[in-house]
């Protein structure tokens, strides 16, 4: 059996808009376009994986039960939009203990590789963060992907930048 490709995505910021530790179902709010990109992505035979580091839990802003309790109702609302996620990895770690899941440490992308036998070479990491073109980069992805809050003169080496998630698509695509 071939293997699989996949996109990588980070949560605050690309599926989301990043409120800083976003904890609670009223204040997760759904990027503009998210829902026709990852329904798009996801035809073009790509499972959508999301990375996220959530050192909110490390650092006592919010516990375990209510990243949980986020992540299913994330996932039951992109499952009303006919979007299949394969699975959320996250780091709860704050960035002091030093651990070796917390991006821009590959180690989420590569758990997810073994675990649904990826090409990273094939695959694409998205991301609002110099962190996450880090951490694609780490893992041996062959093409990143920055969103960038402002105008892109700044990307941090990733191979594309968007101002807007919408076009990520047309990216993609070619
Ligand atoms: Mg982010
Ligand atoms: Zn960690």
């Amino acid at each position: 059996m071939g293997k699989n490709k996949a996109i990588f995505l980070d949560r605050d910021g690309v599926i989301n808009i990043d409120k800083q530790y976003v904890c609670k179902i009223q204040d997760f709010e759904f990027m503009d376009g998210i829902f026709e990109l990852l329904r798009h992505l996801q035809q073009l035979d790509y499972m959508l994986i999301i990375v996220t580091n959530q050192s909110g839990i490390g650092r006592g802003y919010y516990t375990q039960e209510d990243f949980d309790t986020l992540s299913i109702w994330m996932l039951e609302q992109l499952k009303e939009h006919g979007i299949h996620i394969e699975k959320i990895f996250y780091c709860s770690h704050a960035p002091e203990v030093q651990c070796h899941c917390r991006k821009p440490n590959p180690r989420m992308l590569c758990d997810a590789q073994k675990e649904f036998n990826i090409d990273l070479t094939s695959s694409w990491m998205i991301g609002d963060k110099k962190s996450d073109v880090d951490a694609g980069k780490n893992a041996g992805i062959s093409k990143t992907i920055f969103v960038s809050k402002a105008d892109c003169s700044e990307s941090y080496g990733a191979d594309f930048c968007v101002e807007n998630i919408r076009q990520i698509q047309h990216i993609i695509e070619n």
